[in-house]
């Protein structure tokens, strides 16, 4: 436990209690090529607070967006089933909300358009806001209308001004990586229509305590919410949460539905309730739920460190799959590099030949694992790792293994 002069993001409570220290982690989506393995690498450190008067989960903005997005590499389009999951929730948004041409959907962080494309096929009017503007303009050669711009209050009032508001104004993980909260959230109160509908879907915070999901901590991700911290939010900014999806993307998480407070009177679906208690059952909102989670980070730690040593030991080769934000934390805060994970791969083509930010793991295409024949291959992002293990199904057939190594290890 130690003190911080900081607040909290959201109440300004002063935060007192760290659940997690990571020690020092650098930016997880720099890019470090070739040239940069003979330049420094700025770490910060990691640590994650939790604030005993509202329950939001958080890291410190130690560097600014500007300097998070000018380097972004984070194309949505590159994962399958992140693709499906875009398709499904624009059927099933169109047809719960009746969404026609006469309606306007918005997307804060609409990453390259993957999902906004479902709406523009539909007829049905859409506009992204994203704030990498390589990302972006994937979207705009597509034909999908992009404003270039960190969202909040002064985005929204801008739009506002045009006669540009929200029938469905949707924020898939993105509230986790605004700085300033309060301004986000009140901008999507000015933003959203009379009777619009807000979607937000992020990693539900129960996961990363129950699931072991630490690795889910990094720097540009500053919030992890809970039902009970999203509710307030959203109350304290004239808003209602009135019903919950729970969907398993992100290794767990939940599509919040909100609307204007002023439609109160309006049915809150029983399952938004539900969720808070079971929050609350797992002591999600006592204090000695967070005092234990570093133990048993540590342990995961371990167990890892103990597979990989052994396994090196013995002569085998082990290599990564996948090259997510998240693994630089996993990776940075175990110490493993080249000697324990050779290298890794990724379908992005932005991030083959080049390497791990902070343990210069070299990343390459997905064909070397077919040409160096690995004896384990680490799943690095395992919230994907029944699609990546049926990708990789080839590998069977010199006897390669898989290895999980989040919330226990496993070896498949
Ligand atoms: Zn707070």
């Amino acid at each position: 436990m130690s003190n911080d002069v900081r607040g909290c993001r959201f109440c300004g409570h002063p935060l007192e209690h760290t659940m997690l220290d990571l020690g020092l982690s650098p930016l997880c989506q720099s890019i470090v090529s070739r040239d940069d393995l003979n330049r420094g690498q700025m770490f910060y450190p990691l640590r994650a607070f939790v604030c005993d008067q509202c329950w939001l989960i958080q890291v410190h903005e130690l560097v600014s967006g500007e300097e998070i997005y000018s380097h972004y590499a984070y194309f949505s389009s590159y994962s399958d089933s992140w693709l499906k999951h875009a398709r499904d929730y624009c059927d099933m948004i169109t047809e719960r909300l009746g969404l026609s041409e006469k309606d306007q959907v918005i997307e804060i962080a609409s990453n390259d358009g993957y999902l906004l494309k479902n709406f523009k096929a539909a007829n049905i009017p859409a506009l992204g806001i994203e704030p990498a503007a390589n990302v972006a303009q994937v979207a705009i050669e597509d034909g999908i209308d992009c404003v270039v711009e960190f969202f909040g209050v002064a985005t929204a009032k801008k739009l506002v001004a045009q006669g540009t508001q929200a029938d469905l104004l949707l924020g898939n993980n993105v509230i986790g990586h605004v700085p300033d909260l309060n301004d986000f959230v009140a901008g999507m109160k000015i933003l959203l229509a009379p009777n619009g509908t807000i979607t937000i879907e992020i990693p539900h915070a129960i996961n990363l305590i129950e699931g072991r999901q630490f690795d889910t901590i990094y720097q540009e991700h500053y919030s992890y919410f809970l039902l009970t911290a999203m509710r307030r939010v959203m109350r304290r900014h004239g808003l209602e949460l009135f019903d919950v999806d729970e969907i398993g993307t992100h290794g767990g998480s939940l599509r919040y539905y909100a609307r204007h407070a002023e439609e109160s009177g309006r049915e809150i679906a029983p399952i938004v309730d539900q969720i808070e208690q079971r929050e609350i059952d797992a002591g999600l909102t006592n204090l000695d739920t967070y005092h234990d989670y570093a133990r048993v980070v540590m342990e995961t730690k371990w167990n890892l460190l103990e597979f990989l040593i052994r396994a090196r030991r013995e002569g085998k080769q082990v290599v990564g799959y996948g090259a997510p934000g998240k693994a630089s934390t996993l990776l940075n805060y175990c110490g493993i590099r080249e000697d324990l994970i050779r290298y890794t791969v990724d379908r992005n083509e932005m991030k083959q030949n080049t390497f791990m930010v902070g343990t210069s793991i070299p990343i390459h295409a997905p064909d070397m694992i077919s040409e160096t024949k690995p004896d384990y291959i680490v799943i690095l992002p395992w919230n994907l790792k029944e699609e990546i293990m049926q990708q990789l199904d080839h590998v069977r057939e010199w006897g390669a293994k898989f290895v999980i190594p989040i919330p226990e290890l496993m070896v498949l």
